[in-house]
C-alpha cells in the first residue's frame, strides 16, 4: 500500500529574482516604507502601483496582514461601533475578528451546497439586521454568482467588501474577483497565493476609502509617497480625522512579492492542473459530492472540497484516519474542537451565537485539503487514488 511523503505546509521557494532584490534591500538598510534617497521609489510603492494594475483597481495600500486589511477597510467605510456587518458562515476567524476589532458585529450568512453565501438567507438577513455592509469571504476559492449577488446589494443598497483571501488571481464572468464592490482586501500570507509569510493589500476606487486607509495604517504625513493614491486634496481633512494604527508593508516583503505578483496568472494554471486532476479522480468514487463550478467562475484552485453526503460522523473520522495512516491531510470544519486553522461559527465566543443549520450540516460532511504548488501532477494522481481507497475501505466495513 502507497503512502504519500509529501507535505501539506510546504509552499515553493521565493523567485530568485525576489530573493535577488531583498539582498539588495537588506544591503541598503531601507526597509521601512518611507525611508527612500533622492528619486528612489520604494519596493512598497512600486507593489502597490503594480497590484493596483493587475486588479484594475485605481487605488491600492499593502499593509501588514489580510486581517488588517479587512479591518482597516471596514474602519476606512465609515462603520460605527455595534454596527451589524454581514458575513458567510462558513469562513476563517480572522474575517468575524476583523469585524469585531472595527467595531462591527458579525450577522452570519447560511451557505449552500456549492459551499457559497446563500443569496435568500442573505436577503433576508439584509431585512433582519438593517446592514450597510456585507463583507464577503470567497472562502476556499468558492465565487457566488456575482452578477445576482451584486443586483441584490444594490437593490438593497448595501455596500461590499471583498475578503479575496482565496481568489487572488480568480475572475467571475471574465472580471476580476476583487473589483465587485467598494472595496477589496488580499493576504500575502504564506498560504495564500503570492507568499511574503504575512502580508496585505486594500484596492478600491473609492478616493476617500483610500485616503482614510493610508492614514489609518501609518503614513503620518508622508501620503505623498503614494502613487496608487488620489490626489493630495483628499488627505486635507481625512489626515487629522483618522486615528493612527500602524500596520505598514515593509520593502524587504514588497521586494519578494514583486516577482511573485508576474507568475500569478502562470500559477493559477499550474493549480488549476493539480486541483482538475484530484476532482477528476475523486469524481469517479461513489458518495463523493464535488462543488459544481460554473463556467464562469475562474477560479484559482490552491485547495479542494468535496462532501460525504451520506457517511456518518465516525464514517468521516475513519476517512480522515486513514487517510493520515497513508500521509494525506484533510480537515475537517465539522468537528465541534476547533483544531489547527479551523474553527466552527460557534467557536467564535465573542460573537452572538447564531444559528445556521444549513452551514452546520455542510460543514460536517465537508473534506478540504491543501493543493500546494510543491505537488507535482503524479503527487495529485497518488493523493487521489488515496482518498479513494480509504473512502471504499470505510464504505466496506
Ligand atoms: C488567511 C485568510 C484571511 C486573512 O489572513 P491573514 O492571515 O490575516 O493575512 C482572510 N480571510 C480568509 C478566508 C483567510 O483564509
Amino acid at each position: 500500500m502507497k503512502t504519500f511523503k509529501g507535505r501539506f505546509t510546504q509552499q515553493e521557494s521565493i523567485p530568485e529574482e525576489g530573493i535577488q532584490r531583498a539582498l539588495e534591500v537588506l544591503r541598503s538598510g531601507r526597509l521601512h516604507r518611507y525611508n527612500v534617497i533622492e528619486d528612489e521609489v520604494s519596493e512598497v510603492n512600486l507593489l502597490e502601483s503594480e497590484f493596483a494594475r493587475y486588479q484594475g483597481a485605481k487605488f491600492c495600500l499593502a499593509c501588514a496582514s489580510g486581517g488588517y486589511a479587512m479591518q482597516v477597510a471596514l474602519t476606512s467605510f465609515g462603520l460605527k461601533h455595534g454596527e451589524p456587518v454581514l458575513t458567510n458562515a462558513f469562513t476563517l476567524s480572522p474575517v468575524p475578528g476583523a469585524i469585531c476589532n472595527a467595531g462591527g458585529k458579525p450577522v452570519l450568512v447560511e451557505t449552500t451546497d456549492q459551499l457559497v453565501i446563500d443569496l435568500s438567507d442573505l436577503e433576508q438577513k439584509i431585512e433582519s439586521s438593517g446592514s450597510r455592509v456585507l463583507l464577503l469571504s470567497h472562502m476556499r476559492g468558492h465565487i457566488a454568482d456575482m452578477d445576482r449577488m451584486c443586483q441584490l446589494l444594490e437593490k438593497k443598497g448595501v455596500q461590499l467588501i471583498e475578503d479575496c483571501a482565496h481568489t487572488m488571481g480568480a475572475a467571475w464572468g471574465g472580471k476580476k474577483s476583487g473589483s465587485f464592490g467598494l472595496a477589496a482586501c488580499f493576504s500575502t500570507q504564506t498560504y495564500k497565493h503570492i507568499n511574503s509569510g504575512e502580508g496585505g493589500f486594500i484596492t478600491t476606487d473609492d478616493p476617500e476609502l483610500i485616503a482614510r486607509a493610508i492614514i489609518r495604517s501609518g503614513s503620518y504625513m508622508l501620503y505623498d509617497r503614494h502613487d496608487a493614491s488620489p490626489e493630495a486634496s483628499y488627505f486635507t481633512n481625512i489626515r487629522l480625522d483618522t486615528p493612527n494604527c500602524s500596520g505598514r508593508m515593509d520593502n524587504l516583503r514588497a521586494a519578494i512579492l514583486r516577482p511573485q505578483l508576474r507568475i500569478l496568472n502562470e500559477n493559477g494554471r499550474r493549480w488549476n492542473e493539480r486541483y482538475r486532476l484530484i476532482e477528476e479522480i475523486l469524481s469517479n468514487a461513489v458518495g463523493v459530492t464535488l462543488p459544481v463550478r460554473p463556467h464562469v467562475e475562474e477560479y484559482v484552485g490552491s485547495s479542494i472540497q468535496f462532501l460525504l453526503m451520506d457517511m456518518t460522523e465516525k464514517q468521516i473520522k475513519s476517512v480522515i484516519r486513514k487517510c493520515l495512516d497513508r500521509g494525506v491531510e484533510l480537515k475537517w470544519f465539522g468537528a465541534p474542537e476547533p483544531a489547527g486553522y479551523t474553527s466552527r461559527h460557534d467557536s467564535w465566543r465573542y460573537i452572538e451565537s447564531q444559528t445556521l443549520p444549513n452551514t452546520d450540516r455542510i460543514l460536517s460532511k465537508m473534506l478540504d485539503m491543501r493543493i500546494p504548488l510543491t505537488f507535482s501532477l503524479d503527487d495529485c494522481r497518488l493523493i487521489g487514488g488515496i482518498i479513494m481507497d480509504c473512502i471504499s475501505e470505510v464504505r466496506m466495513n
